[in-house]
This record gives structure tokens, C-alpha cells and sequence, in this order.
């Protein structure tokens, strides 16, 4: 039989680049611009260029259309020693908004956040059917509900969703206090997008509580964090250079279910003695229940743990002990600049846990001259999931691709055609 030699594959380089589309590599450019300006606030038009590595030609396009389309304003002019005065550009605020939705199992979280990354409608409404029929049939309610407020711009540029992973995991999918019964194995992101009637972007709710705390919690002066997320089950985000990492498939930290305790508790997932079987929500109310105690509303148990509830006080000493050596892992693997704790857990439970995980073991992170805790409580509550998911629309398309500029910007001018815009 002859030899065929197989075609040259492309480089790594070239297999992530837009592509050749040029409708595609003009989006890209967009939204690469309009990135930028909300990144650093105000930028004259040769700062953009500069900072995204278009031509000026390309960058003067596409400001004009941003402008004319009302993403972008322009600000005046910049006082300069000399020359011609540079015009500055922002953001509009009012050009569009993206949503967040968290679905979780007793509720649904819906939050509106416009170009300039305010918060302009929030609303949590109780879960009662998790059919997909009645998950549809809230989120849809809910997101309506929240763009009809008075004053809101109309625009809706995309719709972040949450929901628990993990996704698609052979032999996984009762994984945790069995989620959301019934969506196991379906197209979320086709189901959602019909039932909001905008373009859905699902994300694990660990990674996206990460997100949201990177843009407006405790995490918005770090580059690299670890946030454990307490939410169906127990999550991990994980946030480097300023990033999210996903994983392959979405489902990198999964943490939830790594085995803590040698022939521990069943977990749904098939193993015995996962952690979140200990630290999580539910192993808590599971705890909490078998102590008799009935109202498991989050003040009831706050004011538990203020009384010194035996059972409480127990599970917190508990779970602070399985989560402290996890968390000296997390140090050691990632090296982050702290590990955040957030979620659905209430949050002097949080502080609690904290305090009970003292001293901790040794890891990288016990080091001489640290300016911030090894581990706090994250700042952006019950929001937290669905602020990072109102960020996915923008963030999903855009932030991670920066490095992508560069390479449309070459082939277009290796072929002569000029930058496509
Ligand atoms: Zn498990």
C-alpha cells in the first residue's frame, strides 16, 4: 500500500484564530473595541489601537459605528500639551444591558448589568416546579419582569445562564443533592434560549460565582483566586490571570467530589466519602434536620448558630476540618492570592467555618508578608453566580481573545486585503 502523507496540520496558533469569515472577524473586532473602552473607561481612538493592535483605519470604523449604534459616546476632548486634542471615548451605559440568571434548586436569581458594569435590576423568586416546563416558564417571568423597571435601557445584548454542573459526565449525572431532575442529558442552552427569546451562554455555577466576584466583589484587585462556591453541591472557581479556567469541558473544578473520608458517605455520584457530603448546604441541613431542628431558612440558622446549636457547632467543626486540607491543596496547586468561600451558605456560618479552619495546615500560601488572608468570605452574596453570568455574553466572546487580535490583524495584512472590519 503507497505512503500517504497526511496534510500539514496548521499550526496550534492558527487553529484557534477567528477564522476567515469576514463577518465573524468584524463581530470579533467589535466587540474587542467596545471591550477595551470598558476595560479602561476613557480612550482616545489611538489608545484603542494601541492597546487592541488594529490599525488606526480599522479602529476609526469601527468607533464610528459603535457611535452611531450607541454603544459607545464620545466625551470631549482630552487636554494635550500640543497637536491636535484627542476626542475621548466611553462606554454608554444606557447603550444595552446583558442578564444574569442563576437556577438553582429552590430558586432563580435575575440580574440586569448595563455597558458600564452597574447593577441595574435584581430579583430572586422561589423555585417550586423544576420541570423544565417550569424552569422555562419562571426564568422567562422573571427576566420580564426585571426589563420592564421604568428607566432601564432596551437593549439585551445576551443572557448568561447558571445552572449546577457538572455537564455530560458518563456516570455523573445524579452527581450532588441531585440538581435539577429532568435536565439531565438536555440542550439547556437551546431550551433557555428559546424560553427567553435571546442567545443564552450556560456556565457551571462555581465558575461564574468566580466570575462575579472578580467583577464586583472581593475579587476586582486580584489575578489569580480560588472561590469554593456553595451552591447545589459544593463547586470550585478558579480564576487565573484575571481569567476563568474551565477545563476542557467545563468542568474543571468539580471539587465537590473528591473523597475526603476513606468508606464515608454514599454520595449520588457512586463514590463514598466526597466532601461535599460534609461541606455543603445540604450536608448541613441534612445534619440540621436530623437534630430535629424544622426551619432551615438561612436566618433561622444564623440565629442557631448565635444560640451555640450543638448540632451546628458540630458540623461546623466537621466541615472546617475536611475543607482546611482541601483548601492547603488549592494553595498548593494554583498558588493563589487568596481562596474565597461563597454562595448560599449564610454568612456567619461562612465566618465561622473560616475561624474554625485556624490554624491552618501549611501550604505555599504560608508565607512571610501576606497583605491579605489566606481564606475569606466572598463579598457579592446570593448574587455572586448571577453576576458572573450577566458578564458571560460580553466575557465569553470577547476578553479571553485579546491575544486573537493580533492574529486576524496578520492575516488580513499578509493577504493585502487591510484589517476586515
Ligand atoms: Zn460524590
Amino acid at each position: 500500500m503507497p505512503h500517504h502523507r497526511q496534510p500539514p496540520s496548521p499550526p496550534p496558533s492558527r487553529s484557534v484564530a477567528v477564522g476567515t469569515n469576514p463577518e465573524r472577524t468584524r463581530s470579533h473586532n467589535r466587540r474587542v473595541v467596545l471591550e477595551t473602552v470598558r476595560q479602561h473607561g476613557l480612550l482616545g481612538r489611538s489608545d484603542i489601537a494601541a492597546l487592541t493592535r488594529l490599525t488606526a483605519q480599522a479602529v476609526s470604523n469601527i468607533v464610528a459605528e459603535l457611535v452611531a449604534e450607541g454603544f459607545l459616546v464620545e466625551q470631549g476632548r482630552r487636554r494635550t500639551a500640543r497637536g491636535q486634542p484627542p476626542v475621548e471615548l466611553a462606554v454608554n451605559p444606557d447603550g444595552g444591558m446583558t442578564a444574569g440568571v442563576e437556577i438553582a434548586t429552590d430558586h432563580i436569581t435575575t440580574v440586569l448589568v448595563d455597558l458600564a458594569g452597574k447593577i441595574r435590576a435584581q430579583r430572586i423568586a422561589p423555585l417550586g416546579d423544576v420541570t423544565i416546563e417550569g424552569v422555562q416558564r419562571l426564568a422567562a417571568t422573571e427576566l420580564a419582569q426585571a426589563r420592564g423597571a421604568a428607566g432601564l435601557p432596551k437593549r439585551l445584548l445576551g443572557c448568561g445562564v447558571v445552572m449546577p454542573g457538572p455537564f455530560e459526565v458518563e456516570g455523573m449525572s445524579s452527581v450532588g443533592s441531585s440538581p435539577l431532575p429532568g435536565w439531565a442529558g438536555q440542550d439547556a442552552g437551546q431550551l433557555l434560549t428559546e424560553a427567553l427569546g435571546t442567545p443564552v451562554t450556560i456556565e457551571n455555577d462555581a465558575t461564574a460565582a468566580a466570575v462575579g466576584e472578580h467583577l464586583h466583589g472581593l475579587g476586582r484587585n486580584l489575578r489569580h483566586f480560588c472561590q469554593i462556591y456553595f451552591g447545589a453541591g459544593l463547586g470550585l472557581g478558579v480564576i487565573i490571570a484575571g481569567q476563568p479556567y474551565r477545563g476542557a469541558f467545563g468542568n474543571a473544578g468539580e471539587i465537590g467530589h473528591i473523597p475526603v473520608v476513606l468508606r464515608g458517605l454514599a454520595c449520588a455520584c457512586g463514590q463514598e466519602g466526597c466532601l461535599e457530603r460534609y461541606a455543603s448546604v445540604h450536608a448541613l441541613t441534612e445534619t440540621l434536620r436530623a437534630a430535629g431542628v424544622a426551619n432551615l431558612e438561612p436566618d433561622e440558622i444564623t440565629k442557631l448558630y448565635g444560640q451555640g446549636h450543638p448540632a451546628l457547632l458540630g458540623w461546623i467543626e466537621q466541615a472546617a476540618g475536611l475543607l482546611a486540607p482541601v483548601i492547603a491543596m488549592l494553595e498548593n496547586l494554583f498558588d493563589p492570592e487568596t481562596v474565597i468561600l461563597g454562595g448560599g451558605m449564610p454568612e456567619g456560618v461562612i465566618d465561622a467555618l473560616i475561624a474554625a479552619m485556624s490554624p491552618q495546615p501549611i501550604s505555599v500560601a504560608n508565607r512571610p508578608g501576606r497583605t491579605i488572608p489566606r481564606v475569606q468570605r466572598g463579598a457579592t452574596g446570593r448574587l455572586t453566580a448571577a453576576l458572573g453570568a450577566a458578564a458571560l455574553p460580553l466575557l465569553d466572546t470577547i476578553t479571553p481573545k485579546l491575544d486573537r487580535v493580533a492574529l486576524v490583524q496578520d492575516e488580513a495584512t499578509a493577504d493585502g486585503t487591510g484589517p476586515a472590519v
